[in-house]
């Protein structure tokens, strides 16, 4: 086994304190990466807090041999993680909403849904999702506890429950009378400690002839790209979908069809669920893959840890090296990604000079951890940094797009993953 960065004592330690798996509850869960102490990924800083106590808790990460479930060791409170700082506001991607939107009209077509229908959306932010189907006539209920996103959403006329989803809300909902006929949950399922209530909840909620579609990225693009910057303590697992139909057929729902988008968040997979046995081809084959390439096995894991840490040196040396040929600096994506990638290589302000992001909730902070201080991306065009460290290699496209008078100047894109680049 593989573990990085510990020796033989911690190691036997850390390993004694493994709890079971979050999942299937089997105990023997193999850890094969450790990304050290880290800050939490969003808890942005003023600058009056900067210099002040920053909790730091570790980042390990384990496969389960019996489920197959990819996970981390630690837990933080939900409380502390999602709703004090908590920025994150879906309308700010442009990719982001127009898959969405291609979604929601996709469901009405398909589950032929009108004015008696319900759809509801687990972890709804803003309501960016909700409001395709608002404006069809299909009414829906979104539920999030972020309390400035439920306000976003509710001025976008998208009702919300501002609650943790879980199998007591469910009860709850259905106690009133309502089910769903689709229940949509993307980019959740990752986030939720309490992984089976979170589905027996679905299980509650679902009509019986309805369908959830739930979206997350996928364990095998995270481990074939490297894409280790994922892993933050706000994703709890990283799913294959072997360990969500066991999951799923837990809670008596099964995986009927599988759609994998390769260029959204590094890799998504969009996982139909439904209370029956009509599996369609693309479940099965992607079943099938998975067994064929071991991703069921520890050994499709292992190597992983090794392939990190080199990333890490490999980052630092070519960000060194433009130092020492005097060039500047500075970094794209102010998100939990970036944090976990310039917190684990060790990036400062020796290196980089700022930070960058859209999202105006962010500018004017400091990243956790290292503290480098956020701008809005007009600074790429005040200060031209030679070089932008690109945090959010997940919208490459759509960043690069936006700066074409960057790049017109001479500025130059570094991509950190699956290895460093200059683009
Ligand atoms: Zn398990």
């Amino acid at each position: 086994m593989t573990v990085v960065g510990l020796d033989e004592q911690a190691r036997a330690a850390a390993l004694e304190n493994v709890p079971s798996c979050r999942s299937c509850g089997a105990d023997g869960l193999k850890t094969f990466l450790q990304l050290g102490q880290m800050p939490l990924p969003d808890a942005l800083l003023r600058a009056d807090q900067v210099g002040g106590h920053e909790p730091r808790y570790p980042l390990d990460v384990a496969f389960c041999p019996s489920c197959s479930l990819v996970q981390i060791l630690e837990e933080v409170e939900p409380e502390e993680l999602f709703v004090d700082n908590y920025l994150y506001f879906s309308s700010f991607s442009e990719g982001l909403l127009r898959h969405s939107r291609e979604h929601a009209f996709r469901l009405i077509e398909e589950r032929e849904l009108g004015p008696e229908s319900l759809v509801v959306e687990l972890a709804s932010n803003d309501g960016y999702l909700l409001k395709n189907f608002v404006e069809r006539g299909v009414p829906v209920l979104g539920i999030d506890p972020a309390p400035d996103q439920a306000e976003a959403a509710e001025a976008a006329g998208v009702p919300t429950l501002r609650e943790f989803f879980g199998a007591d809300v469910a009860r709850r909902l259905v106690a009133e009378g309502r089910r769903a006929d689709v229940i949509i949950a993307n980019n959740v399922m990752a986030h939720t400690p309490e992984l089976n209530s979170f589905v027996e909840g679905i299980s509650i909620l679902l009509a019986d002839h309805g369908v959830a579609t739930i979206e997350n990225t996928y364990v095998k693009d995270l481990i074939d790209h490297t894409e280790f910057d994922t892993i933050y303590h706000e994703h709890f697992c990283y799913f294959s979908c072997t360990a969500v139909d066991e999951l799923m057929r837990r809670h008596g729902l099964s995986l009927v069809r599988v759609e994998h988008f390769p260029a959204l968040q590094g890799g998504t997979l969009r996982w139909w669920v439904a209370r029956t046995d009509a599996i369609e081809e693309s479940a099965r084959a992607f079943l099938d893959a998975e067994k064929a390439e071991r991703l069921t096995e520890f050994g499709y894991y292992e190597a992983f840890g090794e392939r990190v840490e080199g990333i890490r040196t490999d980052l630092l040396e070519l960000l060194r090296g433009l130092k020492q040929e005097g060039k500047t600096i500075a970094a794209y994506g102010a998100a939990a990604k970036g944090s976990t990638l310039i917190n684990y290589v060790g990036i400062g302000r020796e290196l980089v000079d700022f930070v960058v992001d859209r999202n105006v909730h962010k500018q004017g902070l400091h990243m956790p951890g290292t503290h480098l201080p956020i701008r809005d991306p007009a600074a790429l065009l005040e200060d031209r940094p030679d070089y932008v460290l690109l945090l959010a290699w997940n919208y490459k496209d759509e960043v690069m797009a936006q700066q074409p008078e960057y790049l017109a100047g001479g500025g130059r894109f570094v991509v950190p993953v699956p290895s460093p680049a200059v683009v």
